[in-house]
């Protein structure tokens, strides 16, 4: 008898762990959706630096992430998009990746009624089920229920390498030790942080993909769904 695959999966992990590309094929191999919750805290960011907003002030962005229209469609281009991410009228999925988001993004995600905003709106849609979650709190506090929690690491130079490497075939500009840097800095507060940390769920399969290729780590992800 073959067993049904998982139906809610929770990827979680740091920057650049890996997580979104396995995530992605995954997802097109079940199926299933593919949803990327860090697009919506990075969305909610570039708004708030859109609007010369000042992201200190807790209010202000938590009324602005409640009411914020972030939408996700099918890609229009083919530059290695995984999604459209518009915003109003306007494409801003290649934005909402830029360093400035990836600066300031951790500030804007450690708010409490963000987090909430945001976190409502991805339960409702996993709940759905046939999903391929990825973020830092998935399988946490958005979906505890996930049938399979996967939590993707790797060392900070590991990552900072893979996140220089796709910028430069993007064909931008890019500062490996800047990457770093933020990097870290971004680590340091999605961890830390009081509301929804990053950090494996208990009953999280933990892989760490230092020394595995993408496709060695796709290979066991996708074993996990098709034993
Ligand atoms: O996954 P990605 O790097 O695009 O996420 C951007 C940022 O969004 C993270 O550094 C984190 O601050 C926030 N995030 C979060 N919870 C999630 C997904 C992302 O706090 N589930």
């Amino acid at each position: 008898m073959t067993k049904t695959p998982p139906s809610i999966i929770a990827l979680d992990g740091p920057a650049a762990s890996g997580k979104s590309t396995v995530g992605r094929r995954l997802a097109n191999a079940l199926g299933y959706l593919f949803f990327d919750t860090g697009i919506m805290y990075r969305a909610v960011t570039w708004i708030a630096l859109n609007r010369d907003m000042n992201l200190r002030d807790e209010e202000a962005i938590t009324q602005m992430a409640q009411s914020a229209q972030i939408d996700v469609r099918p890609p229009t281009q083919a530059d290695g998009r995984a999604f459209d991410v518009i915003i109003g009228e306007k494409d801003v999925t290649w934005e909402v990746r830029s360093g400035d988001v990836d600066a300031n993004v951790s500030l804007v995600s450690a708010y409490a009624g963000v987090r909430k905003a945001l976190s409502e709106k991805q339960r409702r849609i996993g709940l759905r089920g046939r999903v391929v979650m990825v973020g830092r709190d998935i399988g946490t506090v958005v979906l505890p229920e996930a049938d399979l929690k996967v939590y993707m690491d790797a060392s900070a130079e590991e990552r900072a390498r893979r996140r220089y490497d796709e910028i430069i075939e993007r064909g931008e500009k890019a500062d490996y030790e800047e990457i770093f840097n933020t990097m870290i800095e971004r680590d340091r507060l999605d961890s830390t942080r009081a509301v929804a940390p990053l950090k494996p769920a208990d009953d999280a399969i933990f892989i760490n993909t230092d020394e595995l290729s993408e496709n060695q780590v796709y290979e066991r992800v996708l074993a996990m769904c098709a034993p």
